[in-house]
């Protein structure tokens, strides 16, 4: 499960700590016990440590001075803190975390391919062979846009049924989640073009070839 750590105040909650164990046969050997993200409270999502912190804040939302200093301290203090766009994303089936934005998404029933998209569901099927029947499942995931790479979290009351194969209906109509979701990943789109120059080197040598390709991206999901 993951864990939610508020700033306790020091930030006049800007910020907050999402912690979670790392597998023992992760692979990564990382030799950590737990992964920790630092996660934007308004935008609801992972902030690279180091000056991704301070492009974060000043960039998005203009803050300086003595708030930023406070954010600054904060994630200092809570180092270690992972690149959320490279941390090993937490167990599927894990309940959801509350700080992160909850939205639809497909499962390949063969192997750990997730996306938002039934375009890209359909491509991965023919290409890679599974051609059983996807599952409808719900996703977080701690970065968005191009970065985005989820986690199936345990299933919410709400939009979809109990049997949990049918009624998809906020593909079409839009639940809650899913517009703030849509909105968010909209405004993490345009942070992410802005931040593409830093993110090039931060993610230079990095495994960029997980079951999750990178072309599952949240803005992909309805072409
Ligand atoms: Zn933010
Ligand atoms: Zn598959």
């Amino acid at each position: 499960a993951v864990r939610y750590e508020s700033d306790g105040g020091v930030t006049g909650g800007q910020v907050g700590l999402l912690s979670w164990s790392a597998s023992s046969g992760g692979g990564s050997g990382s030799g950590s016990l737990e992964h920790r993200v630092v996660i934007c409270m308004s935008c609801k999502v992972g902030i690279r440590p180091g000056d991704g912190v301070q492009l974060h804040f000043w960039r998005i939302h203009r803050l300086k001075g003595e708030v930023m200093r406070q954010i600054l301290d904060y994630s200092y203090t809570a180092e270690p803190i992972a690149n959320p766009q490279a941390v090993p994303v937490p167990a599927d089936g894990s309940p959801f975390v509350q700080q992160l934005p909850i939205v639809d998404g497909l499962s390949c029933s063969d192997c750990r391919f997730l996306t938002t998209s039934r375009k890209l569901i359909r491509v991965h099927r023919s290409q890679s062979g599974h051609d059983s029947t996807w599952k409808e499942v719900r996703l977080q995931s701690l970065s968005r846009g191009s970065r985005a790479r989820y986690s199936v979290v345990e299933q919410v009351q709400g939009s979809i049924g109990p049997d949990g194969t049918t009624s998809l209906r906020s593909t079409a109509s839009g639940s809650p989640q899913r517009l703030l979701a849509d909105c968010l990943a909209r405004y993490e789109e345009s942070l992410a073009a802005e931040l593409e120059e830093t993110r090039r080197i931060e993610i230079a040598g990095q495994d960029q070839t997980s079951s999750q390709p990178g072309f599952a991206r949240w803005a992909g999901r309805d072409t």
